[in-house]
């Protein structure tokens, strides 16, 4: 397995929450709030985030309830409710764009396991990986070596899926072949952390006796790593954590519409890129289809992104990009001793040297974050209470442009059921 050298959590200092223990009570999160709140259920959560066109697709409140009682609705790919909802309100506490203050989150996660100084590169993967990947395939080619030396039995990961053009789709590889089938973007979420135990159960592999990493935007690492942080599920099988980092990520049906409405098929785009603010699309040929200010696509991203300041994944083990190196390298960030286990272990299989314009990496961090900082309703603060309790949340965003929505009436029926 990967070395796990984490610190353990510390205790809780006047300025944090206290990490929940196994059992321990998911509301303790709200910390800003002197008398235990009323529950808070997924109809809370659906109609400040969901019906609000708030939702990043991050599935962290899928992960995050006991009963299994929120789903995924592939065809409107949202999280949905499927059985009894038991108010345990557990759905709000993770998720980043509700009772999950994101950014402190990160903040403590940053303090309890990065290293001291994050060592950042350019990498570029040898052969097969180099031509599966998106930029210098060094993701791909990390994962492919953990698996093979026997440190890592899997990861969950991306890949097309058959449903359409350009859609992802969870996807856990457990060898080389599969990571080079998955490798490459895809611009849409594929809630993967929403997934994995049916991943595994398809697979017949035991979450309690399995190392994964988890691929995935910044978003779907915040959750993941605040589950981890108050959770400490005894069979958390995620072991290394790989952010992709992002400004924003597309919904699947109306990105598609914006390439229809340039005259690009989706049929025909092999491979999407998105690099120093154009959008491209290329056929398999490699040949240019479009080459569009990515701002042109505004429209099809998701409207929550705006809200996020976290470009880099500061939760994650290890970051990739291409912001900062030359084409066909990763920028690499290894951020954490596990991270650093990991990469070293990879070695082989990659080419790294210093990154050219580290300047560049920060500056489009600074930029994201000064974007949320405008868009968030609620103040943007790394010293708050991590969690937001649902009243300080309606406080901040009721009366603004992204306030909580009546629930679809086509879903009310549920609600009524099992709520
Ligand atoms: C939505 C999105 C937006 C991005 N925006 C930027 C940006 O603005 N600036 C920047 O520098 N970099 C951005 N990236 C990261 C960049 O596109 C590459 O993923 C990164 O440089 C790693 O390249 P690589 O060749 O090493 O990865 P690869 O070797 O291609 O490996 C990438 C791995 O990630 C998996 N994967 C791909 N997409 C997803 C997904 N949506 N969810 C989960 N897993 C996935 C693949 O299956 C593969 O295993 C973005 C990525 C995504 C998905
Ligand atoms: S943003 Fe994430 S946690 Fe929140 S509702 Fe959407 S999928 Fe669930
Ligand atoms: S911009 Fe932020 S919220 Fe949107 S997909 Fe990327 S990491 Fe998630």
């Amino acid at each position: 397995m990967v070395a796990d050298n984490r610190p353990s959590i510390p205790e809780p200092d006047s300025t944090g929450p206290e990490p929940k223990g196994a059992g321990g009570d998911p509301r303790e999160l709200n910390d800003d709030v002197t008398e235990p709140p009323g529950k808070i259920w997924f109809r809370d959560l659906d109609e400040a985030v969901i019906e609000a066109d708030r939702c990043i697709q991050c599935a962290s409140c899928v992960a995050a309830c006991p009963s299994d009682s929120i789903g995924i609705d592939e065809a409107e790919h949202r999280p949905t409710l499927v059985k009894m909802c038991t108010g345990c309100s557990r759905c709000w506490d993770f998720c980043p764009r509700s009772g999950l203050r994101y950014e402190r989150h990160l903040e403590l996660a940053v303090e309890e396991r990065a290293l001291e100084e994050p060592a950042t590169y350019a990498a570029r993967a040898d052969g097969d990986a180099a031509a599966a990947g998106q930029d210098g395939g060094a993701v791909t080619a990390l994962l492919a070596e953990l698996i093979e030396s026997g440190d890592l039995d899997g990861a969950v990961v991306a890949r097309e899926s058959d449903s359409g053009p350009l859609r992802g789709e969870p996807f856990l590889a457990t060898s080389r072949e599969d990571l080079l089938e998955a490798g490459g973007s895809i611009y849409n979420q594929t809630m993967g952390l929403g997934r994995i135990d049916d991943l595994l159960a398809e697979e017949g592999l035991d979450p309690a006796e399995t190392d994964l990493a988890l691929v995935g935007t910044p978003c779907v690492i915040q959750g993941a790593t605040a589950l981890d942080r108050y959770d400490h599920e005894p069979a958390d099988p995620i072991a290394l954590t790989v952010a992709l980092m992002c400004t924003r990520s597309f919904e699947h049906g109306r990105l598609v519409s914006r390439l229809e409405r340039f005259d690009v098929d989706p049929e025909r785009v092999d491979k999407l890129d998105i690099t120093a603010g154009v959008l491209y699309a290329f056929d398999e040929s490699g040949d240019v289809l479009l080459e569009a200010d990515v701002d042109e696509f505004d429209a099809a991203g998701l409207r929550g992104c705006s809200e996020c300041a976290d470009f880099v994944g500061a939760g994650a083990d290890i970051s990739a990009g291409n912001v900062g190196t030359e084409d066909g390298e990763t920028t690499v960030v290894v951020r954490t001793e596990t991270g650093r286990n990991a990469w070293e272990s990879a070695a082989d299989g990659l080419e790294t040297t210093a990154i050219d314009r580290p300047d560049t990496l920060e500056r489009l961090a600074d930029w994201n974050r000064r974007r949320a900082e405008s868009t968030l309703p609620r103040a943007y603060d790394p010293e708050g209470s991590v969690g937001i309790s649902y009243e300080a949340h309606r406080e901040a965003y009721d009366g603004t442009d992204r306030e909580p929505q009546p629930l679809n009436p086509a879903r009310v029926h549920q609600y009524e059921e099992w709520c």
